[in-house]
């Protein structure tokens, strides 16, 4: 690491070591947001005339895409929201909606929030009361209810896109999971470019190909301030695991995470291009969905039953 910025001659806050730079705080943050601006352009993310709601649990990743976005977006006239999801995890989701709300007041941004006790009748904890296969781990019943949740509370504020913070290593974790899962199809669905789905809505990644550790010291020279602790359900299911395992493998070979999310996209593109998911409708809610029951009223009907 030398003592100056490569790009500036500023103080040295951060060593990229893929790349061998030494950047400054101010061309870390620019660095950054320009890989975001690439990444969106490059996918096709974002059109004229659309409104995008984003993700904003409260942690770094979502509250750092947040304040990525907002200024490409205001500079392309495009429509900017926030939306979050309570899922109702008692002593964890309260202190970062307070951390949400304040940061998005400070963004000037709409911001609409919807919970799972509105929307389904219960809370996550309340679900976890109801199931008898402890093969549903909290992790599945909370991520098939947040991605129902997220569109919903979306088609509310009228946007079209739907831009979440998953970065590089979520990207790979979820390959692994999938591989692990046996499910091949999903692997698909990580490639980074677009597909309208539901009533039009589109999902974006605009922190694809950005490393977690990165997004956190972005967070941190920016003075964002984001919820540290985490969800308690957290290390139930395989991804601490593999996350752990990953960052291992980073740590003795540099670079090699980066290396493995182009391999991964590669294949996502083969597995999209030649998978042919039907689309019909749940008979039961009218959405969008790839078997006669979507996964949501299959997972209600199994909670309730
Ligand atoms: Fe939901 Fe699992 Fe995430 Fe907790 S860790 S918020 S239970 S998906
Ligand atoms: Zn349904």
């Amino acid at each position: 690491m030398k003592p100056v910025c490569d790009r500036c001659e500023g103080k040295t806050a951060y060593y990229r070591e893929y790349s061998g730079e030494s950047l400054c705080g101010k061309c870390f943050s620019k660095s950054l947001r320009e890989k975001v601006a690439k990444t969106i352009s490059k996918y096709s993310m974002l059109k004229y005339g659309d409104k995008v709601a984003v993700a904003v649990s409260g942690g770094k990743d979502s509250l750092s895409l947040l304040h990525m976005l907002v200024p490409i977006c205001k500079k392309h006239g495009t429509n900017i929201c926030a939306i979050t999801i309570d899922e109702g995890i008692d002593g964890y989701r309260e202190e970062s909606l307070e951390i949400v709300k304040n940061f998005v007041a400070q963004m000037n941004v709409e911001h609409r929030v919807l919970s799972y006790k509105e929307l389904y009748g219960m809370s996550l904890e309340e679900s976890l009361e109801l199931r008898k296969e402890r093969n549903m781990s909290s992790c599945s019943i909370c991520g098939t209810f947040r991605r129902r949740a997220i569109d919903v509370v979306a088609e509310r504020v009228q946007a079209n896109v739907i831009a979440t913070a998953h970065n590089l290593d979520d990207a790979l974790q979820t390959f692994l999971i999938n591989i692990l899962a046996g499910d091949a199809d999903r692997i698909g669905w990580t490639y980074p470019e677009s597909v309208a789905y539901a009533n039009n809505l589109r999902k974006i990644k605009p922190l694809t190909e950005i490393y977690e550790h990165e997004i956190a010291f972005y967070a941190l020279i920016n003075e964002i301030p984001f919820q540290s602790e985490e969800c308690p359900h957290m290390n139930e299911g395989i991804r601490t695991q593999i996350r752990e395992f990953l960052n291992k493998l980073e740590g003795e070979h540099v670079g090699i995470k980066y290396n493995a999310y182009n391999t991964v996209v590669k294949i996502a593109k083969r597995i999209k291009e030649t998978s042919s998911r039907e689309h019909n409708k749940c008979v039961l809610c009218g959405r969008d969905s790839t078997n006669n029951i979507c996964s949501v009223c299959s997972m209600m009907i199994a909670l309730k039953q």
